[in-house]
């Protein structure tokens, strides 16, 4: 996991931003940063917001929180249409990124703009690319005075949040990838560690079954969100039980699955029990 910022452009208490079409944008950028918000915490990650700090408190506070980084939501407007997302020129990851976020919020009819950088315009609002520690990204949804485009938003909002907010992460490094499960997921790494085994005899006549919802195995001896291969719910586990390893501090067990592919899950026996054949 990590710490990200997710700020509504104009969500200071003394900013205001566009309007049209009976929104404001300022609300528009507040409603889906909350969203993202709640998509990226899905994934696993901390999230500062920052609701009624103005432009530069924002930028003081990405820095101070030292999050890895900043997407900032914004309504463009003036008369065009469509999705576009601005970097600060002259960086080439955070203009790859902002080619990639400006396409996943190019959809359901949306127009993509693209990627437009700037290092020259002492615009406000660019500040938050400019001045943020952390790689940062000012994506405009869609434009707040075209009718069309409102409408798109109005009825897609989740669907076009998700997919900004899910390419931004894995842009970033990050895990992409919400746990599905509604009920509480258990942890992945035990707190404890059980006792290593003597032998790989130990599991010649054993299976492996969870006792908790949502637990995650691995693709390979890790802990790391990028290496999760999968989850499997209380009383489904594994057939084959190949040895146990240690994997930092804790164990993991090497497990088979019916078809023989190799996984790796926690050997808490918190988390899992082996049982006979
Ligand atoms: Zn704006």
């Amino acid at each position: 996991m990590a710490k990200v910022a997710i700020f509504g452009g104009h969500n200071g208490t003394n900013e205001s931003g566009a309007h049209g079409n009976g929104l404001t944008e300022k609300s528009v950028a507040k409603e889906a940063a909350q969203i993202a918000t709640a998509y990226a915490k899905a994934c696993g990650h901390s999230v500062v917001n920052g609701f009624g700090k103005s432009l530069s408190e924002r930028i003081k506070y990405a820095n101070s929180e030292n999050v890895v980084a900043v997407l900032e939501l914004h309504t463009n407007a003036g008369g065009g249409q469509g999705a576009e997302t601005l970097f600060c020129a002259g960086i080439l990851s955070a203009q790859q990124d902002a080619v990639v976020v400006a396409r996943a919020g190019a959809i359901k009819g949306l127009k993509n703009r693209g990627a437009k950088g700037d290092t020259t315009t002492r615009h406000g609002r660019l500040g938050i690319v400019r001045d943020t520690k952390a790689p940062a990204l000012l994506h405009e949804l869609f434009f707040i005075d075209s009718a069309s485009d409102v409408a798109i938003w109005k009825n897609n909002k989740k669907a076009i949040i998700e997919s900004i907010t899910k390419e931004w992460l894995k842009r970033r490094g990050l895990n992409s990838v919400p746990k599905t499960t509604t009920s509480k997921p258990a942890p992945a790494k035990p707190t404890t560690s059980s006792k290593p085994a003597t032998s790989n005899n130990t599991y010649k006549n054993k299976k492996l079954v969870s006792k908790a919802a949502s637990l995650r195995f691995y693709s390979k001896p890790s802990w790391a969100d990028k290496d999760v291969a999968g989850t499997v719910n209380k009383g489904i586990g594994f057939p084959t039980v190949v040895e146990k390893v240690k994997v930092g501090t804790a164990y993991q067990y090497k497990v088979k699955n019916s078809k023989g592919a190799t996984f790796y899950i926690t050997a808490s026996n918190k988390y899992v029990e082996l049982k006979n054949k």
